[in-house]
């Protein structure tokens, strides 16, 4: 895309799809401001990135601190045109959830995202317009077990984003969602414990592409959604997942397959 002289804001861009998508914007040549409560690893990504980058430590679920963290940027920058809601709370949790998992789970996935979409607003409108990219997930779609938390929060992602591109379409503020597959972050990681060579073959059969994908791969589409390439479309829900949603639970069909009678 071309971002010169545009403005993002991403959440969770210390780590992740948040900092693949932030360099994608300083590629493109956006100035790009990382929101995150990793202190460090955000410094260190703005760092990183050069003088077209900085860092605000923000807690996304506490709405005043979004609202004076824009207004703090806006003031330096004068404009504001993109905003990528991807920071996460990944608490996941079935029966044994608490009032404490809720609050948090929906406090960040859910409430700080409407927390950023409102504090975004009105710097948008006022530069004409813009876009709004929602990070939901496969999650938001489907039954994971042990999962009610995280799935329940990125369905209502899903539904929140067309409600929020109807109320912004006139602003001329467009508001897409994406569902990233399994993606290699450090929190796959982690789950993997590192062992990329052993899960990688287990749970890349997932996916219609037998792999998992990098989280350039989603920052990729995320720039698309936000560039004038994606000027006729808003309130839709992007699969970059390898093609885990299109693949029903017969998997690639490798075990059993009715193959029809005629
Ligand atoms: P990650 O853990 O690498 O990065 C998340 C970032 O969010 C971290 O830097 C963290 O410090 C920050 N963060 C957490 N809580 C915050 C808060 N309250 N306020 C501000 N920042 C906060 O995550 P990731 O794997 O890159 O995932 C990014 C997004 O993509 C998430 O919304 C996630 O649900 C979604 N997603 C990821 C995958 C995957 O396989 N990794 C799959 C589907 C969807």
């Amino acid at each position: 895309m071309n971002g010169s002289g545009r403005v993002a804001i991403v959440t969770g861009g210390a780590s992740g799809i948040g900092a693949a998508t932030a360099q994608e914007f300083v590629a493109g040549g956006a100035a790009v401001a990382i929101f995150d409560i990793n202190q460090a690893g955000g410094e260190e990504m703005a760092r990183s990135l050069g003088p077209n980058a900085c860092f605000f430590h923000v807690d996304v679920s506490d709405a005043e601190a979004c609202r004076q963290a824009v207004d703090a940027l806006v003031a330096q920058t004068g404009r504001l045109d993109f905003l990528v809601n991807n920071a996460v709370s990944f608490i996941a949790k079935g029966l044994d959830v608490t009032t404490a998992d809720w609050e948090r789970s929906l406090g960040v996935n859910v409430r700080g995202y409407a927390n950023m979409v409102q504090a975004c607003f009105e710097p948008m409108r006022r530069a004409g317009g813009g876009a709004v990219v929602n990070l939901a997930s496969i999650s938001g779609h489907i039954a994971q077990p042990g999962r009610w938390t995280y799935n329940a929060s990125k369905g209502a992602i899903l539904a929140m984003t067309k409600c929020q591109a109807l109320d912004l379409s006139p602003h001329h503020i467009r508001v897409n969602a994406v569902s990233p597959g399994w993606i290699w972050t450090p929190e796959v990681a982690r789950a993997a414990s590192g062992d990329r060579a052993k899960w990688e073959p287990v749970w890349g059969r997932y996916h219609m592409l037998r792999r998992l994908g990098e989280p350039r791969e989603v920052a990729r589409a995320i720039l698309f959604l936000c560039s004038d390439d994606a000027s006729f479309i808003t309130g839709a829900d992007l699969p970059v997942d390898g093609g885990y949603l299109g693949m029903g639970s017969e998997g690639l069909g490798e075990t059993s397959s009715f193959a029809g009678s005629e």
